[in-house]
């Protein structure tokens, strides 16, 4: 149970307990209803109604408790592994071709409640609605909790699979700090977590014979298509690049228009070039962060920085839109005396989900569903977990319908039907991939 939670209502009070696997016919709604109940107050801001549960806080402690207690109350096997990441095994952790599913239960600052909760709990009452079907389990099955997946504490993403994976080097994660300067072993350590043994675990991965993460879709193709669940086929190649646009500082009040070397209007149209280079080729682009010097208001700013977050469904596009927006921003520079510099600060490669796997989803859910229809196979801009695992690993994801699309925010949802839809459709998956 999470500790240091107050939000206990009569509704959770009513819910379903736990029993042990094959004693109560669980049905999918409940479980995850009282399990999704009991999550919900821990790591809340009472002000924002959003979640704060950042990598290795008290908060993410409760919510790791609140794994553990889950995974104990189905007598499921429970562990750490060397990177801090949950797993909670059905037979034997150590059999390999195992099934996994999951995701993560931190947050990023003011986040909503379904960004990686969602997969977590609909992995324990998929477990729960298999148990009720009463059907026998060929191949171990886990479900884990992966850490620090927003990055929202220390800036990078996925810190606990990409360790695992290695693709975060021990070096370059022992230079991670926080806001405070507290650095990701120190975080670890503070939480009782030994930062000693963290770095790549081939042999945790090579046990893995599949690995599906259930998401909140954070956008709204399935709202659109009138689905409440689809299969992703790709993360979409994604990067950030910082344009530094200098001219010369002045006053304000005093300084002739046509005496100006404004690098806020070279920004300005640089931002609206990038709206437009999106608009042509279907991408996203988007300038979010701004630094201004000497950010007076009474002062012509000397810098402007500004960072450009892009993301297309394919690598040129990609290419595309940022040389379009680079030109257009060096066309407008150059006009208006201001020097230029753009630096990419990261790049993400397009992840292509396996095609065998994600056939295999879409026949099972096809075979599963009364509809008749095919189940919407999308593209998603936005990173996870399994983008990571699935240089190591065969991965799927699955999503669940987001109406307004709205995500890391408050106003994240999802409706309580589609969230059963969704803990049905990762039954029937696990079914299928797990059972005889
Ligand atoms: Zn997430």
């Amino acid at each position: 149970m999470p500790t240091g939670t107050s939000g206990q209502g009569p509704a959770a009070a009513a819910g379903p307990t736990p029993a042990a696997p094959g004693r109560q016919p669980w049905r999918a709604g409940d479980s995850f209803l009282s399990m999704w109940r009991e999550l919900a107050p821990v790591g809340r801001h009472p002000d924002s109604g959003g979640y704060r549960r950042y990598a290795w806080s008290a908060a993410d402690q409760d919510c790791r408790a609140w794994f553990r207690a889950q995974a104990e109350a189905r007598g499921l096997t429970y562990e750490t592994d060397r990177n801090g990441n949950q797993w909670a095994w059905l037979g034997d952790p150590l059999a390999g071709d195992a099934v996994v599913t999951g995701s993560h239960l931190d947050s990023v600052p003011d986040g909503g409640a379904f960004d990686g909760p969602l997969g977590v709990v609909s992995s324990f009452a998929a477990l729960d609605e298999l148990h009720g079907r009463g059907v026998e389990f060929t191949r171990p099955l886990a479900i884990t909790n992966f850490g620090d997946e927003e990055g929202a504490r220390f800036g990078l993403a996925c810190v606990g699979s990409r360790l695992a994976a290695g693709q975060l080097t021990v070096p370059d994660a022992h230079r991670l700090r926080d806001a405070d300067g507290t650095t990701l072993p120190a975080a670890m350590e503070a939480a009782g977590y030994d930062p000693g043994t963290i770095g790549p675990d081939p042999e945790r991965l090579a046990r893995i014979g599949a690995f599906v993460e259930l998401h909140v879709e954070q956008g709204r193709a399935l709202d659109l298509t009138g689905d409440p669940v689809g299969i992703a086929s790709a993360i979409w190649p994604h990067g950030r690049w910082r344009f530094d646009f200098r001219g010369e500082a002045n006053h304000a009040g005093t300084t002739r228009l046509v005496d100006r070397r404004d690098p806020m209007l070279t920004y300005a149209e640089t931002v609206l070039a990038a709206r437009r280079e999106a608009e042509l080729t279907g991408a996203l682009a988007t300038f979010g962060k701004i630094a201004v010097e000497p950010n007076g208001v009474n002062a012509i700013p000397s810098l402007v920085r500004g960072w450009l977050d892009s993301r297309a469904a394919d690598q040129a596009t990609l290419d595309a839109v940022v040389t379009g927006v680079e030109r257009a921003a060096r066309e407008y520079a150059e006009r208006a005396g201001i020097e230029l510099d753009v630096v990419r600060e990261s790049f993400t490669p397009v992840v292509e989900f396996e095609h065998a796997m994600r056939d295999e989803l879409a026949k099972i859910l096809e075979g599963a569903g009364d509809t008749g229809r095919p189940v919407p196979v999308l593209g998603t801009g936005a990173g996870h977990d399994a983008g990571i695992l699935s240089a190591s690993v065969p991965t799927a994801m699955l999503f669940v319908r987001n109406p307004t699309g709205i995500s890391h925010s408050p106003a994240e949802h999802a409706a309580e039907d589609d969230c059963t839809a969704g803990v049905e459709a990762l039954a029937d998956v696990l079914e299928g991939l797990a059972c005889s």
